[in-house]
This record gives structure tokens, C-alpha cells and sequence, in this order.
């Protein structure tokens, strides 16, 4: 199991820096989901003033958009009333009121390299503009399908400043990382 914590400092909202840590895990060992299927369901509870549902939904189809071209497939679930939290092989991506420093939180939880669960939690505190919104579901659905590591490249999706760049197109590395992760049929 591991958790990406996404540190945002408090000094400042136009150009946030944001830490993470990926917790005794390394890229080689990075899990996939059986099928290539990430499926999310959203829950709209604690959503900040000024994000609508719609802009989930279109964050949802950001991510699907950016993570095709690998062969994965992400599918909105519907909505739903379950946390989330919890190794309960129900995906949901949702809202915390506050977590301190965080933009998002997304814990996969596996065996064997095989991915069981994958929520994603966004802090309503500090994810509350669409634009920075699409932006975090792209790179946390990255982690939810598997991609631990940061890139180092300030244009790959799974950079971890993503959020002061807005990037939701992935780079010719993204892809080859994640197909090299998603490379059986
Ligand atoms: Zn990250």
C-alpha cells in the first residue's frame, strides 16, 4: 500500500508547490489494474461553492482523454453516497474538507502489483477553481492507475508542480511509462 500526500504551501494560491511522497514503493513495483479498467464513481459531498458535478464529469474525461492513448480505459461510475476511503474495491474520488497543506489524496491499495482499490480524495480547501480541478483529477488518475513516481519533466502530467501548470496533456514519456506498466493484453 502507499499514499501520495500533495503538500501545496500556504504562501501562496497563484503558484502553489506541491510536494509529494511515495511511500515504500518503487516504480518497478508499481501496480496495474486487472482488465486496464480504473473505474471511478464520484461522491459531490463537500464540494466547494463554484465546482459543479459537470466539472468532475469533465475532469473524469480529461483523464480518460489523456490516459487512452496507453490502452487504459477510465469509466465514470455514477454517483454514490460511500467515502472515499476504505479497501472496499469500490473506487471513489470525493471531497475532504481541509487537509492541511494537501491538494489531493490518492492512496491505491494492492497485492501482488494487482490494484484492489484506488480513492481519490480532493481537499475543498485548496482545489476550488474547474481549471485546477481537471488538472489534479488527471495526475491523481495517473497515480490511480499505477504511476508512483514523479516525473521530472515540468510538462508531463505526473509532474509534481502539476497544479501551477495546469497540464492535462500527457507527453510522449507518460504514455511510454504507462504502457510500459500496461504493456500485456
Ligand atoms: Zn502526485
Amino acid at each position: 500500500m502507499s499514499r501520495f500526500l500533495h503538500l501545496i504551501t500556504a504562501l501562496s494560491l497563484l503558484l502553489p508547490v506541491v510536494f509529494s511522497r511515495a511511500a515504500g514503493m518503487a516504480e518497478a513495483d508499481a501496480p496495474v489494474w486487472p482488465g486496464k479498467v480504473y473505474v471511478l464513481a464520484y461522491n459531490p459531498a463537500g464540494a466547494p461553492p463554484g465546482i459543479r458535478d459537470s466539472d468532475v464529469i469533465d475532469g473524469m474525461i480529461a483523464a480518460a482523454d489523456a490516459w487512452a492513448t496507453c490502452g487504459v480505459k477510465v469509466q465514470f461510475g455514477g454517483y454514490t453516497a460511500r467515502k472515499p476511503d476504505g479497501l472496499d474495491g469500490y473506487n471513489v474520488i470525493g471531497w475532504l474538507p481541509d487537509m492541511p497543506g494537501l491538494l489531493a489524496l490518492t492512496e491505491p491499495r494492492q497485492v501482488r502489483r494487482i490494484l484492489l482499490d484506488a480513492d481519490i480524495n480532493l481537499s475543498a480547501t485548496t482545489v476550488r477553481t474547474r481549471e485546477r480541478l481537471i488538472a489534479v483529477i488527471v495526475h491523481e488518475v495517473g497515480h490511480g492507475l499505477g504511476m508512483i513516481d514523479h516525473s521530472p519533466n515540468p510538462d508531463s502530467i505526473m509532474y509534481e508542480r502539476f497544479a501551477s501548470r495546469g497540464t492535462v496533456k500527457p507527453t510522449a514519456e507518460d504514455i511510454q511509462r504507462c504502457q510500459a506498466r500496461y504493456r500485456f493484453r
